[in-house]
């Protein structure tokens, strides 16, 4: 409890920008998040007041910085979960606990827990030779992909394996290096969609409507929200088995469940349990952002309302262009906000490397076409200080 508010102080592992929008977040609750950070130039670290610095490995770290925090959060899934469990045995409130977050860190950990739960995942299986994958391919069929278990994300861990000579060339390797592996079927998917739900202690749920991802090179880009041409059946079954993964896993905060729409239906690719790129949107477009529900959900507060405040709500990341643009920041948004007066923008106080989100754009409309069209262009705007229609500045 911070005496001079008398607000709970929630402390966030991870320094990134969904700890910068979580502080955004807390400040109308009363609250000023606590933040560990690994440097004092991270997202969070340049916008909150109480940073700590230090590594989210360092279990030393961790436990000083959870003295006088009500509760602790993550940003990330790179805390070791023995240090979770080392925490909740000091009597640290950790939300969601270690025996949720493991399976939002171990991709076979949860594809095991799903598949035991009957719910659906592509086949997979753990891989500790080089055989598993060739032996996985010849049942499956070629290409398949290797994902490493723990540590990856963007698409990085992530392989494409289009033949045993490419298992050949990859799977040693990385299994010398000590790599936690598993082979999964080329699943051969229509498009990618996001059920973003959030669950309490007291075990509320509340679900947002379904949304579809688009990606590119492994890298999500853009969020259409509601998922567009989706049968109101299978929208309403994504969300079920969201909230019912929050459920039997004992989630607490908010919970992404990534999802494969595929001809045979929807398949789970993977879990976060923290505020997730798909929900951004709900930052300008829902009654309630996921920022916020996170703070309720770990806070053991009553979730808000998740309704849409638009038609259609169009996420797009800013991701740093190939060559830094000669024209600054500063002078893109004076001409980003020339021409779209009506476009959310949401920086995050990084450094512009290529393909790195350092932000995102929402824009709310009556038809997702035009959103679309709106937050694509605003977003390679930022980022490249190029219209990609030949728009001209004055
Ligand atoms: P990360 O943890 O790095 O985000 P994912 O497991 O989500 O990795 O995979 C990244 C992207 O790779 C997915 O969004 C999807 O486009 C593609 N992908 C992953 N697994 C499969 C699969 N089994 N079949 C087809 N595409 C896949």
């Amino acid at each position: 409890m911070d005496p001079r508010t008398g607000t709970p102080v929630v402390g966030m592992v991870g320094g990134g920008q969904l700890a910068r929008m979580t502080h955004q977040a807390a400040i109308p609750l009363g609250q000023s998040l606590r933040v560990l950070s690994v440097s004092d130039s991270d997202p969070a670290a340049l916008v909150a007041r109480d940073v700590v610095l230090g590594h989210h490995t360092d279990l030393d770290a961790l436990r000083a910085f959870a003295r006088g925090c009500d509760v602790l959060t993550f940003d990330h899934e790179h805390v070791p979960t023995e240090h979770l469990h080392a925490l909740v045995a000091d009597g640290v409130k950790v939300h969601p606990g270690p025996d949720a977050l493991v399976h939002a860190q171990d991709k076979l950990v949860m594809r095991r827990k799903l598949a035991d739960l009957g719910l659906p995942v592509p086949p997979f299986a753990e891989v500790t030779r080089l055989d598993d994958v060739t032996a996985f391919g010849a049942k499956f069929g070629w290409p398949c992909v290797l994902k490493a278990a723990r540590g990856g994300y963007d698409g990085r861990g992530v392989w494409m394996l289009n033949t045993p000579e490419s298992a050949q060339r990859v799977v040693p390797e990385l299994l010398e290096a000590g790599t936690p592996l598993l082979v999964e079927q080329c699943v051969p998917l229509r498009r990618e969609f996001a059920a973003l739900v959030a669950r309490s202690p007291f075990g509320q749920g509340a679900a947002w409507p379904l949304v579809q991802t688009v990606q590119k090179d492994g890298i999500c880009v853009e969020v259409l929200a509601p998922a567009p041409e989706v049968h109101l059946e299978l929208a309403e079954s994504a969300q079920e088995l969201a909230l019912r993964v929050a459920d039997e896993l004992g989630v607490v905060g908010v919970l992404a469940v990534e999802l494969f729409d595929t001809d045979a239906g929807i398949l789970v690719n993977e879990l976060a349990m923290r505020p997730h790129n798909s929900g951004h949107w709900t930052m300008d477009g829902s009654l309630t952002s996921q920022f916020e529900q996170h703070l309720r959900a770990v806070l053991d507060y009553p979730l808000g309302a998740t309704d849409p405040v638009a038609p259609a709500v169009v996420m797009a990341n800013v991701l740093g262009a190939p060559t830094v643009p000669e024209m600054g920041v500063d002078e893109r948004l004076h001409h980003l906000f020339a021409r779209y007066p009506d476009a959310h923008v949401h920086l995050y106080g990084k450094a512009e490397r290529p393909g790195r989100k350092v932000g995102h754009v929402n824009v709310l409309g009556e038809r997702m076409e035009q959103a679309r069209e709106k937050a694509r262009l605003a977003a390679h705007w930022l980022s490249h200080a190029v219209w990609l229609d030949g728009h001209q500045i004055h």
